[in-house]
């Protein structure tokens, strides 16, 4: 068993996803960035949990000694009390869940890499127009919602694996 944090559930086939557990907030996360990802996700077979308030306080706690509380969204912590209420490795790519997770003595997974070997590389596409471009340095947002509008035509932008 693993918790899987909402990149896993935007990039992952569907084959890796079934039967990871997740939070609940991570569905609406996952509703703002893609409503198609959104769809097919939430009629998978994944563990939707709401951590215990225990947990969260445990979570919150060890955020804050290793300094990244300040830069973790509600729902990081929701993956991160999960993950550490239930002993279970996580596999996100946030640096800060990473570093929390590590400071606390638990595993984690990254979720873009694939036998450790091949990195993979997120751009913003848009959902109308289909224009690309990098992502941005200031986007943590995706955390709490749509990564930003197209310049050009005003529809949402997605992060999608480069191509
Ligand atoms: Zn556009």
């Amino acid at each position: 068993m693993r918790v899987l944090d909402t990149a896993a559930l935007l990039y992952w086939p569907v084959t890796e996803i079934t039967g990871g557990i997740c939070s609940v907030s991570q569905l609406s996360e996952l509703q703002k960035v893609s409503e198609q990802r959104h769809m097919l996700v939430s009629n998978l077979d994944i563990n939707w949990q709401e951590p215990v308030a225990e947990w969260l306080e445990n979570a919150r706690t060890a955020a804050a000694n290793s300094g990244d509380l300040p830069r973790l969204s509600s729902v990081d912590l929701d993956i991160l009390a999960l993950a550490m209420g239930l002993d279970l490795p996580l596999f996100t790519d946030d640096y800060r869940l990473q570093n929390t997770m590590q400071m606390a003595g638990l595993a984690t997974h990254p979720v873009g890499t694939k036998g450790a070997k091949q990195v993979w590389q997120w751009e913003l596409r848009c959902t109308g127009c289909g224009s690309t471009e990098a992502v941005p340095p200031d986007v943590e947002s995706r955390k709490t919602g749509p990564v930003k509008d197209c310049a050009s035509c005003g529809a949402p932008m997605v992060l999608k694996r480069k191509r």
